[in-house]
């Protein structure tokens, strides 16, 4: 016997019996999201690395050690396998111009690969399932996107065990501002530091707040805040959008220290939260993007969205609430050949009248086919 052949490492098979609840989920979502005014967009799973490097930033976690970048062999282009797709939207957006027929509000599901260490909750290939609203300026649909979600944990039987950090980014000036006081907090600090932290001292000083490591945690605690830099206007949109959530009988914390993993974000920005998935707790992060279509190539335009983790949401699911019925209603059982050659019509009318109908095949007595009704979950057999 030839040897067996096995998926790639921390990609997943997703067989029937858990599909069933992947399916709930996004008929779920899909149907609210299209409530909302969302519309579907689908790009392509590879993309020039380029698109990646420029939108999410040099010296985050994604771009330094995570994605799956290549060359073709073919012809030499620089290729990446898409590790989000906020970049993908917004690169699809300007190259068909979507926006000259005013703003946009659009979903995506798909599958997204980061090349990271597998765990539960953390995969190589993973689902998301995300909303950007592009050309709004908020903070009114940032608002919008958060009830959005809210109103999609209620509908999986999921709010209870979910809640919402907020926090606020600002602007670039003020995020430069913070900067120089970043800097100047962890140099004073230097031996404290890691690896990661040490490069990134010079790189990227707000993605030290970003890191997972609990040695680094302390330090983190006493960094300066970047709130404390905001000016009136960035102030006045975070205040703007924490009384919408009030008034829309949201609850939030609001958490200083969250930057999320990527740099395109400015002003709002967000995490869902669960203490029942261990240390891979966050099942959905966004908040606002308003330079990135610009910085793609794009005449500016304001955005906001976000990115729920499928895998996550599933398993938050699958303890929570009770899986999904069967779908076959009726099980088909025949024997003889006249009875056979009646089998596959008597199906065809029950599908007719919308009945979901399995036709027993490949023979066998009575017995075992009344077993494989019975295993089947159909509520009835048809004889
Ligand atoms: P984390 O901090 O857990 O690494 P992240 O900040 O890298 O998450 P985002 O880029 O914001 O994640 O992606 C949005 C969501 O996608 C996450 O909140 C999470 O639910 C999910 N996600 C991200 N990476 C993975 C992965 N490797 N496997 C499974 N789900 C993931
Ligand atoms: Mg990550």
């Amino acid at each position: 016997m030839a040897e067996a052949l096995r998926a790639v490492r921390g990609m997943n098979d997703i067989l029937p019996d858990e599909a069933r609840l992947w399916q709930r989920f996004e008929d779920t979502t899909r149907t609210l999201l299209e409530r909302y005014g969302y519309r579907n967009i689908r790009t392509p799973l590879l993309e020039h690395t380029a698109l990646f490097r420029r939108s999410i930033g040099e010296a985050t976690d994604i771009v330094e050690k995570e994605m799956y970048s290549f060359q073709d062999e073919l012809n030499g282009e620089h290729l990446t396998l898409r590790p989000e797709c906020t970049a993908s939207t917004v690169r699809a957006v300007i190259e068909h111009n979507l926006l000259y027929n005013g703003p946009q509000r659009l979903w995506y599901v798909g599958p997204m690969f980061r090349h990271e260490r597998p765990q539960k909750g953390r995969y190589r290939q993973f689902h998301q399932i995300g909303a950007e609203a592009l050309g709004y300026p908020g903070p009114d649909v940032d608002a919008e996107q958060l009830l959005f979600c809210a109103r999609l944990w209620r509908d999986l039987g999921i709010a209870g065990a979910v809640r919402l950090e907020i926090n606020s980014l600002g602007a670039a000036d003020e995020r430069a501002a913070h900067r120089a006081a970043l800097i100047e907090h962890f140099a004073a600090h230097r031996d404290a530091l890691d690896a990661d932290s040490t490069r990134r001292l010079v790189t990227n000083p707000l993605r030290i707040l970003d890191s997972k490591n609990p040695a680094m945690q302390g330090l983190i605690e006493a960094a300066p805040r970047l709130l404390d830099h905001l000016g009136d206007a960035s102030r006045a949109h975070f205040e703007a959008l924490q009384s919408m959530l009030r008034e829309g009988g949201l609850a939030f914390t609001i958490n200083p220290r969250l930057v999320r993993g990527l740099d395109y974000y400015n002003l709002t920005v967000y995490e869902w939260v669960t203490d029942r998935l261990g240390a891979q707790g966050t099942i959905c992060g966004g908040g606002r993007y308003d330079g990135l279509v610009e910085q793609i190539g794009g005449k500016p335009a304001p955005a906001a969205g976000f990115a729920m983790g499928v895998e996550r949401v599933l398993a938050l699911m699958a303890e929570m609430a009770p899986a999904p019925a069967a779908q076959t209603d009726v099980y088909v059982v025949h024997q003889g050949e006249q009875a056979s050659r009646l089998a596959l019509p008597v199906a065809e009318q029950l599908r007719d009248a919308g009945i979901a109908a399995v036709m027993h095949a490949g023979g066998g007595g009575f017995k075992a086919q009344m077993r494989r009704a019975d295993a089947s979950g159909a509520m009835f057999a048809v004889i």
